[in-house]
């Protein structure tokens, strides 16, 4: 098997695709494939018949690109789908041969596979941020939707690169940034370390050719010096090895130019500087051997301290198993070893593709695998990164290939990563806000779509804006498949229709608030609704009625929150009610055991006197707040007047009724309403009558009566009502008083 690792570097001369595909044919019988050969000799036939006077730069005919990608996909050990689609990589794109005869005599999964690689050769890049990269990288698996499309393009641009030197600087450096960006990590993730070496050094000699140029001259230098090193080290682990009677196969190399190029750039040295430009690698039979290779090799020479990494018991996210350990050799010199088994030495040669290897190598297994064998590897792949570094790009990679993302361009060449089922509407937001608002159109791949037309993966998406746009429409809320566009919609609507917004959620509160009998205007008291507020963080009513018109805050939230809150203050209310009224019977209770006195009758208190007869003069007519004093009737009880009152005030003094003024008071709680006299004078006037009654009624008084007479050019109006305090009485004189006219108003009418 290992003379094959060594073709992916050999490039031959032959420039005859005849002759370059019988050496194909031949190598495919010789390696005991059971290939149907027929069915590989059809395709490049069909290859051949296509391209059909079709050259490449280089002048050979473009048949041998055709040839040579289908040996590398036997050098990758693909199986004879992809051999066939290798073959056949460029007839869609370059050809007038269609999908549908592809399919015909090969099958759906050749005619898939070309179709892809098709796919990818039409997407067009320049260069781009890391974060970029990763998008198109992701993208490229996306779209491959068959991971042999992956290959068969890493094969594909293996070969552009090993021919790269007839293509113009400018497309050497494009293609040399692109290998570098995107192809040789996609060859390190699926595992595949000799690709991903190989497109790292041809990339390296177009894009630093000086740099270049002086590491592999420096090594042509010392190559003898280095050659001697590894050969007398090779030897000394072979022999002891033997002694040990552990079966080994011992390789040894000089570490590739790109690594050690990176080396020197990350540790600011020269190629003087660093000594580990070899390593070897011990391949041996069993995991326990690697193990024990490893102790002899420390038994042998100095270990570098921290240099020993154990990838068999954690296998990096690619799947490489291997132990490696730093040791210092006799010269001084330190080197890297390396030890595996066989089968971790084809993951990590192959690395994905090892996968068709082993199945190729098995005798009678089926070349033509179900679905359930071919993504095998990758599923291991995949159960392997559950407990390693989430970060890894094959977090990310799902056997169905990013079922739930979609990668899309813009016009300049940015891959926008949207969720599964995008729309341009998403596509817009993820742009900018901007954007989106003032979106009137988009197409896609330069035909003109609907805005819930559904992205798929390397569409180029273009949306028209507008200064004059309306703005976006509610039921873009349900087109849009992102949070992130969703939340800029309601954004929008939450700052440019905010009038609308707030009767809008105005009336959408009511009705929730409805439906519970409340109505919103009983919420509406500040203290209600300050900290319901403040738990939903609005500064104002507006602000929260808004934010449930535009959809940010459901109107059912808002109104449990201040059900919630009425609930509270009722409760309160009644706790603080009650405790009043403890506090004002104690209080009562401690005034009335100072006067030792009765209850009340009337809202009067008689001194020492319980039970009495109590009447209101009809002369002044006491309200409450009234000074009052009681005179003691003859048989009608006690009359009350106003301490003003003339009555009393002429009679009091009297000898005769000596003693029969008495001490009242007004009670301390008065439910009733009492009867009271005003008299009015005033400038008679058309209406002025009329002008008392409006002010009266207005001011909600009772009027029990109203009497006008009219005295030469002098009214006189006498009223009777009922009031509940002087208090009362004092806003009605006040209130009529400013009414046009009137000169006086007295109590005591009679
Ligand atoms: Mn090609």
């Amino acid at each position: 098997m290992d003379e094959k690792l060594d073709n992916l570097n050999s490039e031959h001369q032959l420039l005859d695709p005849d002759e370059m595909y019988a050496w194909l044919e031949d190598r495919l019988r010789g390696v005991g494939h059971p290939v149907d050969i027929d069915r590989i000799r059809a395709a490049y036939e069909l290859a051949k018949r296509g391209h059909e006077g079709q050259k490449r730069k280089d002048g050979s005919p473009y048949l041998t690109h055709c040839v040579a990608v289908a040996e590398i996909a036997v050098d990758f050990g693909l199986d004879e789908d992809s051999i066939v689609a290798a073959l056949l990589h460029d007839i869609i794109e370059d050809t007038t041969v269609t999908h549908e005869e592809i399919e015909k005599q090969f099958g759906s999964a050749v005619a898939d596979i070309v179709d892809g690689v098709t796919k990818l050769t039409r997407v067009q890049y320049t260069s781009k941020e890391d974060e970029q990269m990763e998008n198109l990288r992701k993208m490229l698996m996306a779209m491959a939707k068959d991971i042999r499309v992956i290959l068969i393009k890493i094969a594909d641009r293996l070969h552009n690169m090993r021919t790269m030197d007839y293509q113009t600087p400018e497309k050497q450096r494009s293609k040399s940034l692109e290998t570098m960006e995107i192809y040789a990590p996609l060859a390190h993730r699926l595992g595949m370390q000799r690709a991903k070496w190989e497109l790292e050094d041809l990339s390296l000699q177009y894009l630093d050719p000086d740099g270049y140029r002086e590491i592999t001259s420096t090594l042509t230098e010392k190559m003898p010096q280095l050659e001697a090193f590894m050969d007398s080290v090779k030897r000394k682990i072979q022999q002891r090895l033997d002694e040990e009677g552990i079966h080994a196969s011992i390789f040894s190399r000089i570490k590739h130019v790109y690594s050690i190029y990176r080396k020197m750039y990350a540790q600011k040295l020269n190629l003087d500087g660093i000594f580990d430009l070899c390593a070897f690698r011990v391949i041996v039979d069993t995991i326990p051997d690697c193990y024990n290779v490893l102790g002899i090799i420390h038994d042998m020479f100095k270990p570098v301290p921290g240099r020993f990494k154990d990838y068999i018991s954690t296998p990096k996210p690619n799947m490489y198993q291997s132990v490696h350990t730093t040791v210092i050799g006799t010269e001084g010199i330190p080197f890297e070893v390396q030890a595996r088994t066989w089968e971790m030495h084809h993951t990590a040669e192959y690395g994905i593709a090892a996968h068709w290897k082993y199945k190729m190598g098995d005798s009678g297994a089926s070349l033509r695998m179900g679905d359930e064998d071919k993504f095998a590897w990758v599923r291991r792949l995949l159960e392997s990164q559950q407990e390693s570094d989430a970060q890894d790009f094959f977090h990310n990679l799902k056997i169905d290939m990013f079922a739930d993302e979609v990668f899309v361009f813009s016009p300049k060449g940015d891959v926008i990563n949207l969720p599964a089922g995008a729309t341009p509407i998403d596509f817009a937001y993820m742009i900018h806000s901007d954007v989106g608002n003032h979106m009137v159109g988009a197409s896609v791949n330069g035909r003109i779509v609907t805005f819930d037309h559904v992205l798929q993966n390397g569409d180029i998406v273009e949306i028209r804006t507008s200064k004059s746009a309306p703005g976006p429409s509610r039921d873009w809320l349900n087109v849009a498949q992102s949070g992130s566009a969703r939340t800029k919609i309601k954004q929008w609507f939450k700052k440019e229709r905010r009038d609308e917004n707030i009767a809008r959620g105005r009336d959408m509160l009511a009705e929730e608030l409805r439906r519970s009998g409340i109505a919103l205007e009983d919420v509406m008291d500040e203290d209600l609704m300050a900290p319901v507020l403040k738990r939903l963080c609005f500064n104002s009513p507006d602000d929260m009625f808004a934010a449930i018109g535009y959809g940010g805050l459901a109107s059912v939230r808002a109104a449990n929150r201040l059900k919630d809150e009425l609930a509270r203050s009722i409760k309160e209310d009644s706790k603080k009610t009650a405790l009043d009224k403890v506090s004002q019977a104690a209080e009562r209770r401690e005034q009335q055991a100072a006067r030792r006195e009765s209850k009340p009758i009337q809202g009067i208190l008689v001194a020492g006197l319980d039970n009495c007869l109590v009447k209101f003069s009809r002369c002044c007519t006491p309200v409450p707040g009234d000074p009052v004093i009681g005179f003691i009737t003859r048989g009608q009880g006690v009359s009350i007047h106003r301490q003003d009152c003339e009555n009393y005030l002429n009679r009091s003094r009297a000898p005769e009724e000596e003693g029969r003024w008495i001490k009242v008071s007004w009670a301390d709680e008065i439910t009733e309403r009492y009867n009271t006299s005003l008299m009015i004078y005033a400038r008679d006037r058309t209406g002025l009558v009329m002008d008392i009654a409006t002010v009266l009624n207005a001011l909600n008084a009772k009027v029990r009566t109203l009497n006008a007479r009219d005295n030469s050019g002098l009214a006189q109006i006498y009223i009777t009502l009922e009031v509940k305090d002087l208090a009362e009485l004092h806003y009605i004189i006040t209130k009529l008083s400013q009414i046009g006219g009137i000169t006086e108003i007295c109590r005591n009418g009679k």
